[in-house]
């Protein structure tokens, strides 16, 4: 009997990455920098925001500016070398809007009426911010001989994009968390932002967290189920074994976090720049501790009562068993 050949995988050029979904405050740094501690996958954090707080010189989780950061110096270094289009770490190309932390309020008005990035922004721009994307992406393997990148940005316009590209090979991980928390955490930071309006911020995170629900949702819809992994925060926190297990057999491959019997898991590798303040404030701590899902933070009762009766309007993003 002779075997067939066997049949080329048609993935087996793409760049295959990690893209975390998910509300902000769902603790998606946590779980970056855990999946960071496994063989051949690299954590980028929010690589969305990368180019800006470069140039801002931001701080690096590791406690040096992101200038002066060997994991990012060496990601640098190949980025120069690569004669290919990507990023600039400059803000110059039509599409950057994407990666506003603060969307301009033509391209949210643009949003809400319905139209499509690809409408207002234009077909190429899109394809050419992909095709940049891509190209960091492989330059970034070549520079840490990683298989798997990780991805934590988690706005639905930004995995729109990517997912559009031919060559990139995008898995989604939806991260969920208990709703309520994740609003007191996005509240507690609104508020600590502006004290002018306080009487309306309970109103305007609820509506900003229905957006980053419909993103998360919009997310989950980009890939086929196989790419499609949801993963409950409180679920890592609490058993991260079985999350071990559940995301080993996702991306067939072993997914270790690192983790020790007083359950911290060790931040050697971790380089992000954004995303959690309580991780990146403590740099020079040599692991992070797995403590079970805090409650969700006292926010008074308005804001509390505001959410409950408000909570059936929020869009239900997949979940699995
Ligand atoms: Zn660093």
């Amino acid at each position: 009997m002779t075997l067939a050949p066997a049949e080329p995988d048609p993935d087996a050029n793409k760049v295959p990455v990690i893209y975390v979904a998910g509300a902000p405050f769902s603790g998606s740094t946590l779980l970056g920098l855990a999946l960071g501690n496994s063989d051949g996958i690299c954590d980028l954090g929010e690589v969305g925001f990368l180019e800006r707080m470069w140039h801002d010189q931001r701080m690096c989780g590791c406690g040096t500016a992101l200038g002066d950061c060997p994991f990012w110096a060496g990601i640098r270094t190949a980025l120069d070398q690569a004669d290919k289009p990507l990023l600039t770490l400059q803000t110059s190309q039509p599409a950057h809007p994407i990666d506003a932390k603060n969307t301009r309020f033509s391209l949210k008005l643009m949003r809400a009426m319905g139209l499509r990035d690809q409408t207002t922004l234009g077909r190429a721009a899109l394809q050419d911010y992909a095709t940049r994307n891509r190209h960091f992406f492989a330059a970034v393997r070549e520079a840490t001989g990683a298989v798997l990148l990780v991805d934590t940005t988690k706005t639905a316009a930004r995995a729109i994009a990517l997912a559009r590209d031919p060559g990139i090979d995008l898995h989604i991980l939806l991260l969920h968390r208990d709703p309520e928390a994740v609003f007191a955490a996005g509240l507690s930071r609104m508020r600590a932002r502006n004290r002018v309006l306080a009487p309306l911020l309970p109103l305007l995170q609820m509506i900003k967290l229905r957006r980053q629900y419909r993103d998360a949702v919009k997310c989950a819809h980009l890939v086929g189920p196989d790419r499609l992994c949801t993963l409950h925060y409180e679920d890592l926190t609490r058993d991260p074994a079985s999350a071990e297990t559940r995301l080993s057999h996702w991306l067939g491959r072993p997914i270790t976090f690192g983790l020790s019997k007083d359950r911290h898991i060790p931040r050697d590798r971790y380089h992000g720049f954004t995303g959690s303040r309580s991780i990146n404030r403590d740099a020079g701590a040599k692991t992070v501790a797995l403590r079970p899902a805090d409650p969700p933070r006292p926010m008074g009762w308005g804001a509390t009562a505001l959410f409950r009766a408000l909570r059936w309007t929020l869009p239900h993003p997949p979940t699995q068993p």
